[in-house]
């Protein structure tokens, strides 16, 4: 590459409010144009355009960290990798290296859990759609089942009875943690009794065994106070299940929720100003559970779900500039190859945005729009970006949750997505779409066809 300077045409930039704020105009654009040392150039021309980047360091890097900060804090922790949040294979697969059980929440994800080698008794089966037959394969596997309500209570407990097996079941709990609206549509509530209910009637069925309590308060929570609070109540549940029944738990799961580093769309401030750290969640958390009248090997492992915080920023979308315009209000707009259908998460972050290639400096407010031809196709209302020409590229960051389970094929089809290895190299971890994987799935009746 020439270490000349790029030759800038002059522009006149009309000014428009509500850009600056506070803190100045903001930072401009710098260009980011390696991942993990792999230049953003040379995974587009081998792997096209857009494009999924993983970093397997960064995957490891986050799991063993977290890991360091919760067992400093209390003695017994294991993870459970929540499936939902990014179940590729190759993904999962780290986590699980790292010692996470898998957390899942449909019966095609305990599926894939299994095909990819993890004992029933190491998967976490939450939600609130479980069919009989997955109950029954999960309670011959001997899975951890977390129960969500009576009804699949009692559903288990028929299970039990007429093939005569043995469960072992968690609830999991909701609870008031003070932050509002209250997430009461998962579980069985602490403060009108429900949970304790639902644990007598666990206690009073011989074929079930309670190995432990579960609570899931909400996602990108922004105050590590709310989990103490519920591991608080959780303690003190576990504190009542011993006075009563003299059972010790196994476990108390606390969920995930931990927020990550995007900042939310309307929120003022960059994430990593006002996000907790994953110590203050640790602390909180640990302080919450000191309150089990329990001592040594008698405290239950504390379970985390962690989802969005350990894999977020370990995930990249490369996209190719299609075109530049300027909309009837003289604003620039920018067209990118990446659209909302494979960015779902556009439409409630700001995902931080750069050039993959030097540019000048001179950054214009600009509007980013995907390739779809529909309105909503929009991935930023308004952001700083210097030029960019028809077939450079752009890197999206921090998109490795829920954007690879929540994608769909609309218009346009899902891009490969690659993970970056440790050692440098570049594998290929799921295969773009093509015309034929539509066609292989849709049926013509005979009458339909055209002569
Ligand atoms: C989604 C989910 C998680 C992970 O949530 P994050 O916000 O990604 O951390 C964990 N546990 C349960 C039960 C979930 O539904």
């Amino acid at each position: 590459m020439s270490t000349k300077k790029r030759y800038e045409r002059p522009i006149i930039t009309k000014y428009q409010s509500g850009l600056m704020n506070k803190f100045g105009s903001g930072p401009s654009a710098k260009a980011k144009t390696s991942i993990d040392e792999v230049a953003v150039s040379k995974l587009v021309e081998e792997y096209g355009s857009p494009l999924f980047v993983m970093s397997e360091r960064q995957l490891r890097n986050n799991q063993q960290n977290a890991i360091r900060i919760f067992r400093t804090r209390y003695p017994k922790v294991q993870f459970a990798w929540s499936y939902k949040t990014n179940y590729l294979n190759a993904v999962c697969s780290v986590f699980h290296q790292e010692g996470s059980l898998a957390e899942v929440v449909s019966e095609f994800e305990y599926d894939k859990a299994k095909l990819l080698g993890i004992k029933g008794s190491n998967i976490i089966f939450n939600g609130p759609d479980k069919s009989r037959a997955a109950l029954q394969k999960a309670i011959k596997d001997n899975a951890k089942i977390h129960i969500d309500h009576f009804d699949e209570l009692y559903e288990i407990i028929d299970l039990c009875n007429s093939e005569n097996l043995k469960a072992n079941v968690a609830i999991r709990v909701n609870m008031d943690v003070g932050v509002y609206p209250l997430w009461d549509r998962f579980g069985f509530n602490y403060e009108n009794g429900e949970a304790w209910q639902a644990i007598k009637r666990i206690m009073s069925e011989k074929s079930l065994k309670l190995t432990g309590l579960h609570t899931h308060i909400g996602t990108y929570m922004m105050t590590a106070e709310a989990y103490r609070i519920a591991a608080s109540k959780l303690a003190s549940l576990a504190n009542s299940i011993k006075r009563e029944f003299d059972i010790k738990l196994d476990y108390i799961d606390m969920g995930g929720g931990f927020a990550s580093n995007n900042t939310l769309i309307g929120q003022y401030l960059p994430a990593e100003q006002i996000i907790p750290s994953m110590e203050q969640y640790a602390d909180a958390i640990s302080s919450g559970m000191f309150e089990m009248n329990a001592t040594g090997s008698d405290l239950p492992a504390l379970i985390l779900e962690t989802g969005r915080a350990l894999v977020d920023n370990a995930g990249y979308l490369i996209t190719t500039v299609l075109a530049n315009k300027r909309l009837s209000t003289g604003r620039r707009a920018i067209i990118i190859d990446a659209g909302v259908n494979i960015l779902f998460t556009s439409f409630w972050y700001k995902h931080k945005i750069s050039p993959a290639q030097e540019s000048g400096v001179h950054v214009e407010d600009s509007s980013l729009y995907g390739p779809l031809c529909m309105n909503i196709d929009l991935i930023r209302e308004s952001i700083l970006l210097p030029a960019v020409k028809k077939g450079e590229h752009l890197v999206i960051e921090d998109v490795g949750a829920y954007a690879m389970t929540q994608w769909m094929q609309f218009i346009t089809m899902r891009p490969n997505v690659v993970m970056i290895m440790q050692d440098g190299t570049v594998e290929l971890i799921r295969k773009s779409e093509a015309l034929n994987y539509i066609l292989d799935r849709e049926l013509l009746p005979k009458q339909l066809k055209l002569k």
